[in-house]
């Protein structure tokens, strides 16, 4: 019993410590400032996140294409909160379902919220922002016993590369940071003003890495499947730039929030690849113009 009552405490005070003390080094100020320690599975596991993320190395997968359900439903009472480690988004209008591609289960997405710069780097490549859309195992009723199991979560990781187009799904939820940049504001939820669909911060989906890994805060619980796509999204820096001025303390912006990267520990990183990526000599037109119309329509494909 009074072991018992002896766990208890030793969980909740070091989840409460976490909760209050953990974050990240201040890059803008001193590029040498060092990762901070944050424990536990953060420190001993082995299957941790972020990794480079690199074409050389990966394993070829081919996989049913991933389904989706209701991203394209536009919310209307998203919520947006700077929780002092990240904006994040949740409270969506329509259960929102992941299938398919080499999951065995459905993922409803519990929250969204981004890193900036970028926490995986693609061919040794950082990236000025990462969205994540994070997503809950349906057999598992909540995200805290979700996180005890390998199959609990799935995030979709999207990049987001430097360019002189506003992106505008991006800019819809700068239009709401005001409200919530401010110390006085941390952990109050303020609704996103603009309606926004969940798919307008996806490009496409058909290429893609995937790999067991973890959570990228504490607790690093090791219940990850990352999806993270190959084709990005445009964002300018002074976008990012705004993500950089909410507070986590009086006075203090969050200037960054990624964690360095984490050893690969020799595992299995799967590359999912469009189909016109492997048609051959064939196939090659169709290859062609369809990165042209990437291109054109503002999208960055890798020429794998
Ligand atoms: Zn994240």
């Amino acid at each position: 019993m009074h072991f018992i009552t002896f766990s208890l405490i030793a969980c909740c005070s070091l989840a409460l410590g976490w909760a209050n003390e953990w974050g990240y080094p201040d890059l803008d100020n001193n590029q040498d400032e060092p990762f901070p320690k944050w424990g536990g599975l953060c420190d001993s596991g082995k299957k941790q996140s972020p990794i480079n993320l690199h074409v050389k190395g990966s394993l070829k997968g081919e996989f049913d294409p991933l389904k989706f359900a209701n991203y394209d439903e536009h919310q209307k009472n998203l919520k947006m909160v700077n929780n002092g480690h990240s904006i994040q988004l949740s409270g969506f209008d329509h259960e929102l379902t992941l299938s398919g591609g080499a999951l065995l289960h459905d993922y409803v997405v519990e929250q969204i919220h981004m890193h900036w710069w970028s926490e995986h780097t693609i061919n040794d490549i950082r990236y000025p922002l990462e969205v994540h859309i994070v997503h809950r195992n349906t057999i598992y009723p909540n995200m805290t016993m979700a996180a005890n199991f390998k199959d609990g979560i799935v995030v979709i990781g999207v990049l987001y590369h430097v360019s002189n187009t506003r992106n505008e799904a991006i800019g819809s939820i700068i239009k709401s940071l005001g409200a919530v940049k401010a110390y006085d504001s941390m952990n109050k939820p303020t609704l996103v003003a603009d309606s926004l669909a969940v798919d307008d911060l996806v490009p496409s989906v058909e290429s893609y890495f995937t790999y067991a890994g973890s959570l990228t805060t504490p607790t690093c619980a090791e219940a990850v499947t990352w999806i993270v796509l190959t084709e990005t999204f445009p964002v300018t820096l002074d976008q990012v730039n705004e993500f950089k001025e909410i507070e986590y303390e009086e006075g203090k912006q969050l200037h960054n929030n990624y964690r360095e990267l984490q050893s690969e520990n020799n595992r299995a990183v799967v590359l999912v690849e469009m189909p016109e990526d492997r048609s051959g000599a064939a196939g090659l037109t169709a290859s062609v113009s369809l990165i042209l119309t990437l291109v054109l329509v503002g999208g960055q494909k890798f020429l794998l």
